[in-house]
């Protein structure tokens, strides 16, 4: 533990193998004091960045199965829904009203969705509204678009940009390792084929993100895999990916169940995120999906969080949203930090980060 920490405060790399030592056999305030370490290369310790955003849900028809999902229906079942295109603005307005900045989309893999149809819809949303940020798609609705069109990722990548597509982030990544994708999501997608997916789209001039979720039955293991292959392809990739977030798996109304993981083991993993990750600029903490307990994060190595105001894929499967954001910064206050309201990223064309 002793040469770990040595390395960590000297500014070097950690492995796989330390990463699982640390996480076995640190306690946290000595995790903590690691992941601020780290954390202060790219920020003050007390940076807590946040933006108002939400989520639109524009279909929950999909017929991918996951079986830690609670939102789908596939398309012949009772209770589905696609959103119009005017009743999308119609969400978006209200949401600017209520003071978001960031309007993320997610949906199921919709057979009836092509890249065009995205295109249009992207299109509209640009020219109506050039003030918000949007976060488009995620890399893993991309994947079944570009594959329902026929169309290689080059080439869907393309049209999205030239219709205007700022983002596809990283989400629908949960644990990246094809044993976990083969236990509870076989028809999402293979491993290197969303690394291939996700290269195209910032190929194309497009941003993009990474994300993880954990608390389902993943092994240590593989969550440490999920993490060497990502920090691989952001070094690959000039350090492009402009964060790195992690939320925790939700059990309510689903084929997996299981329980909830706490609040501590979160931080816990957060911090070795921090540590590890060291080619991320940002690491975020999860409010959608720990509520308040999420800003203990910020003493883990995060320096960002978003207060989200809709998500109703989390919600289906148990996750709760504050009435009044406030409340969120005012725990965050009540905690040390000062939360300082930030304009959404700018893509990152390639970081150089110094150690
Ligand atoms: S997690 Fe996404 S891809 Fe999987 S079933 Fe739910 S909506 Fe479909």
């Amino acid at each position: 533990m002793h040469n770990i920490q040595a390395k960590i405060e000297a500014g070097e790399t950690i492995s796989r193998d330390e990463a699982f030592s640390l996480h076995e056999s640190a306690d946290l305030a000595t995790l903590q004091q690691l992941a601020t370490t780290v954390k202060t290369r790219f920020h003050p310790h007390d940076q807590a960045t946040y933006l108002v955003m939400a989520i639109i849900n524009y279909t929950n028809i999909c017929v991918a199965n996951c079986d830690f999902c609670a939102f789908f229906r596939f398309p012949h079942q009772a209770g589905t829904y696609l959103l119009t295109t005017a009743e999308v603005l119609e969400r978006v307005e209200h949401f600017r009203r209520l003071g978001a900045t960031l309007i993320a989309f997610n949906g199921g893999f919709n057979p009836q969705l092509r890249i065009d149809h995205y295109a249009r819809l992207f299109e509209k949303l640009h020219e109506t509204y050039q003030q918000l940020t949007f976060f488009e798609m995620t890399v893993a609705e991309f994947m079944f678009a570009c594959k329902i069109s026929k169309t290689s990722y080059a080439a869907g990548a393309r049209r999205l940009r030239n219709a205007g597509t700022g983002w596809i982030t990283g989400g629908g990544a949960e644990v990246l390792t094809d044993s976990f994708r083969q236990r509870h999501s076989r028809g999402k997608y293979a491993v290197s084929d969303y690394y291939d997916a996700q290269q195209a789209i910032l190929a194309a001039g497009i941003g993009s993100t990474a994300t993880m979720v954990i608390g389902f039955d993943e092994t240590l293991d593989e969550r440490l895999a999920h993490l060497e292959q990502l920090r691989a392809f952001q070094s690959a990739n000039a350090n492009a990916l402009t964060s790195f977030l992690c939320w925790t798996y939700k059990p309510e109304h689903n084929q997996l169940g299981g329980k909830e993981i706490s609040a501590a083991a979160y931080w816990r993993w957060l911090a070795v995120c921090r540590i590890f990750l060291d080619n991320f600029v940002h690491i975020r903490t999860s409010v959608l999906t720990q509520n308040d307990a999420a800003l203990r994060g910020l003493d883990c190595g995060a320096d960002d969080f978003d207060v989200p105001l809709e998500d109703e894929v989390t919600r289906s499967a148990g996750a709760t949203i504050a009435a009044d954001y406030r409340t969120t910064l005012d725990a965050a206050r009540r905690l040390g930090y000062q939360p300082c309201l930030r304009s959404p990223w700018h893509r990152h064309e390639s970081i150089s980060i110094a150690r």
